[in-house]
């Protein structure tokens, strides 16, 4: 493509997303990861970070990111339609491109040093990130967490845990919520960091899921030294960063699942078409037809809303109650109209969706517990009275 092309695709969404589509069905290029089962979750990601260097190549993920960090310029919407038409084009939204929504933001903003030196290889599927921000004694009370880092000329001694740390047994690097304050600075004493996964004194130990599959991690750091100019943010601004990194974390994230959830609505019907179905199955179809509608609803006008640089803040949180309803909604409904399929069918289908709905109940969890969210919404949107405390 020329760069004249590639500048007017970077204004031009609606072109974007005609010639983004053009490309995804163009031939069998694609197929290898259409429709496609993985075994183990080093697999899959593997096979998503290959079809990233795929598109990176051709320059379709490449939209939406600045040029300096490896991007052809334009915004949240376009990243917002390339995940929307992988979707509907049968493939999937890669595994890093998850995390890269959480954390790619608030490098480019406030590390855009480290953004232009790692994000064009995480762009390309040559590596990816994990946060390390929750903590045994630290996940709804992040403040609390004690993960400590402490200055040391021109470096950072880093010693504590993470805990949850999604694609944590194969990132190469973490974006590390650290205490560089006193133990009881609460969120005044935080700064963020990149830590290099191959570091010396990293430690990682993949978590299974019920599905059997290794999602997650611990991580450990004993006395890891970390060059100073790896801070996203200056020290100490660690929780101002961190609230500006979680408004990309819970509404770029709902619209990515809300676009996937889509296809597999889609194929769930695909695949119990023409079988017996259960009484009331077409109401609990349009149901969760709904919550999904809900979600994309609510979603694009939030993706709108950062893609024009406004603050959505503690508004995200909307979005991210729709997309836990939407996914639990979903994965119920599988199991339902696959009956007993769901519980004993040996195919990969059945087998996907088994382990889809386990990971479906982390929902209301992952991102910050829908109890959390709910009390956020009173409290800063809604301004409702606080409760009483006991
Ligand atoms: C699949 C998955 C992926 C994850 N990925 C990551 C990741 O990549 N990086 C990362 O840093 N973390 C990750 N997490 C961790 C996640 O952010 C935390 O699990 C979450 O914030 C909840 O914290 P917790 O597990 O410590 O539970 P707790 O905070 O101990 O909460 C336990 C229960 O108490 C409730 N509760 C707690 N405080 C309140 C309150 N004030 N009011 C009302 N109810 C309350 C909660 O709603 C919850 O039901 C992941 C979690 C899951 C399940």
């Amino acid at each position: 493509m020329t760069s004249t092309a590639t500048a007017s695709l970077a204004t031009d969404l609606g072109a974007y997303r005609t010639s983004l589509r053009a490309y995804l069905n163009n031939g069998d290029a694609l197929d290898r990861w259409r429709g496609k089962h993985h075994g183990s979750t080093e697999d899959r990601i593997a096979e998503h970070a290959a079809l990233m260097a795929h598109l990176y190549q051709d320059g379709w993920n490449r939209y939406g990111w600045p040029a300096e960090a490896g991007g052809h310029g334009g915004d949240e919407r376009h990243r917002g339609v390339l995940y929307d038409e992988l979707s509907a084009a049968g493939l999937p939204v890669p595994d890093p491109q998850l995390m890269l929504e959480t954390l790619g933001p608030a490098v480019v903003r406030f590390a855009p040093d480290l953004a232009a030196r790692y994000l064009p290889e995480y762009l390309r599927g040559a590596n990816w990130w994990g946060q390390g921000f929750s903590e045994p004694e630290a996940g709804s009370d992040l403040a609390g967490l004690r993960c400590r880092a402490r200055r040391e000329g021109e470096h950072y001694v880093l010693s504590g845990q993470k805990l949850w740390t999604s694609h944590g047994a194969t990132a190469s690097r973490f974006v590390c919520l650290v205490r560089t304050g006193t133990p009881e600075s609460r969120h005044r004493g935080l700064s963020m960091i990149m830590v290099d996964a191959a570091a010396p004194g990293v430690s990682v130990r993949p978590i299974a899921l019920a599905s059997g599959y290794r999602e997650l991690a611990e991580v450990f750091f004993d006395d890891v030294v970390v060059p100073a100019d790896r801070l996203v943010g200056e020290e100490g601004q660690g929780w101002a960063v961190a609230m500006y990194l979680l408004q990309w974390e819970r509404a770029m994230y709902a619209w990515q699942s809300a676009a996937v959830a889509l296809r597999r609505f889609r194929e769930l019907l695909g695949q119990v078409a023409g079988k017996p179905l259960p009484d009331g199955a077409a109401t609990r179809i349009g149901e969760c037809y709904g919550d999904i509608v809900a979600l994309r609803a609510r979603s694009v006008r939030t993706v709108r809303r950062l893609a024009a640089g406004e603050t959505v803040g503690p508004e995200a949180s909307v979005d991210k109650v729709l997309l836990a309803t939407a996914e639990t909604s979903l994965h119920d409904l599988a199991r339902d109209l696959l009956g007993t399929d769901f519980v004993l069918g040996a195919g990969a289908d059945t087998g996907d969706w088994r382990a889809d709905w386990w990971f479906s109940r982390s929902a209301t969890i992952l991102g910050g517990s829908a109890e959390v969210q709910r009390t956020i919404l009173a409290d800063h949107v809604l301004g409702l009275p606080k409760e009483p405390r006991a």
